[in-house]
């Protein structure tokens, strides 16, 4: 037996731990006496074009909607997404460069074994980071570095990046809007962090790859912009998928996009069909391909997720608890205003969930995911209120 892949398995997760806690609490003190702000699942229905979608391809289509498309993707759905990169953000994607995956988890975990050549090969992020990164990383034979952020702004800390490239590095891994933050990289960060990328590439002469993680990059609100990363950078690989955006993460859809002026693109996607198949992930799916192509550009009701923003964010800083403000997905970031550990017992037992911040490589906040329904917030204020007076005794 492979031990790491047991430990993998036979580790509680975080989470895991917390969601049973929530289930076993409710029993004692009623369902309506939980608030569980642990899960990032989407919690608003998908738009209309997923269900009408699936209904108009399976009359029109059902001898070819269950079977395999080839292994990078439906030709069709591959060319409708590099139209839409073109209308959306001006850059010219081909579409014989996208890849159709199982959601972002598999476009990372692909985009990682298809860069790593030695096991010395590195991939740097900056914390606060999904967690997953360090388990796909280290499953495609490379190894993770994480930057601690500069302040509690939680941008690119490209100070320090400079010093953590050394000539093993192949790719840093960005996330924005990132979980666990809510915050939304600006055009100046991203520009800056190219600046240091394209310096060190040149210094160690070999491409470093930029892996953008976008699961959440409609997620935004107040109409903030989130750069598209391949105008600013090259060597970018952009792992996207509509796990969010249209509520489908369950359905498991996404792709990775090379772009075009990236040091030997052409190689690096085969080398990504090739970790592909590797890893056994054979095609994406054939109907929900079809269905995010048909339904390119829309989204679930975003709005539902920025009135629980709003809502949270005005109560919990009302409350005097210090949180960063979220300008997309749809996490809240706070600071714990007593010890961590401290704070996430007593809000366990007022029946407040939420995930400490040591899991995303920093220390002191904890993630709140509203990607709730609204009365749970409404339920939870008195709660978050008593939690606030207790940490002051
Ligand atoms: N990247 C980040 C930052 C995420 O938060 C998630 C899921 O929560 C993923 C990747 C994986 O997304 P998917 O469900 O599309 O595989």
């Amino acid at each position: 037996m492979n031990k790491k892949m047991y430990e993998l398995g036979s580790k509680r997760s975080v989470i895991r731990d917390l969601f049973e806690y929530g289930r076993n609490l409710a029993k004692e003190v009623g369902e309506d006496k939980v608030y569980d702000f642990s899960l990032g699942n989407p919690s608003i229905p998908a738009p209309d074009c997923v269900n009408d979608g699936i209904r108009a391809l399976i009359e029109n289509d059902a001898t070819v909607i269950h079977g395999y498309t080839s292994a990078t993707g439906d030709n069709g759905v591959r060319a409708k997404i590099s139209a839409y990169i073109k209308k959306t953000f001006g850059f010219e994607l081909p579409s014989a460069l996208i890849y159709m995956t199982t959601g972002a988890a598999a476009a990372l975990s692909i985009t990682f074994k298809a860069l790593v050549d030695d096991d010395h090969d590195e991939f740097i992020t900056f914390a606060p980071f999904f967690p997953e990164y360090k388990v796909f990383v280290e499953a495609g034979g490379g190894k993770l570095k994480v930057i601690k952020p500069k302040d509690e702004n939680f941008g690119i800390n490209v100070d320090d990046l400079s010093t953590a490239i050394t000539p093993r590095t192949v790719g840093v891994i960005i996330n924005s809007p990132n979980n666990p933050s809510g915050n939304v990289y600006s055009k100046e960060e991203i520009i800056a962090l190219s600046e240091t990328l394209e310096k060190k590439s040149k210094e160690y002469a070999h491409p470093i790859y930029l892996i953008s993680d976008e699961p959440y990059r409609e997620v935004v609100y107040d109409k903030i912009e989130v750069p598209y990363v391949p105008n600013y950078y090259s060597n970018t690989i952009v792992c996207y998928s509509w796990s969010k955006s249209m509520s489908l993460a369950g359905e498991r859809i996404g792709y990775i996009a090379v772009s075009p002026k990236a040091t030997d693109a052409g190689d690096v996607f085969f080398a990504i069909c090739g970790a592909g198949r590797a890893l056994g992930y054979v095609c994406a799916s054939s109907l929900f391909q079809r269905v995010v192509a048909n339904g390119i550009g829309q989204t679930s009701d975003i709005d539902i997720y920025k009135a629980n923003r709003d809502k949270l964010y005005n109560n919990l800083t009302r409350l005097g608890l210090t949180c960063l403000y979220p300008k997309g997905a749809f996490y809240l970031f706070v600071k714990c205003p007593i010890e961590s550990k401290d704070f996430c017992e007593k809000a366990k037992k007022l029946g407040i969930l939420f995930v400490p911040s040591e899991s995303f490589g920093v220390d002191g906040w904890v993630r709140i995911a509203y990607c709730v329904a609204p009365d749970m917030i409404d339920r939870s204020l008195p709660a978050f209120e008593k939690l606030v007076k207790e940490c002051k005794e």
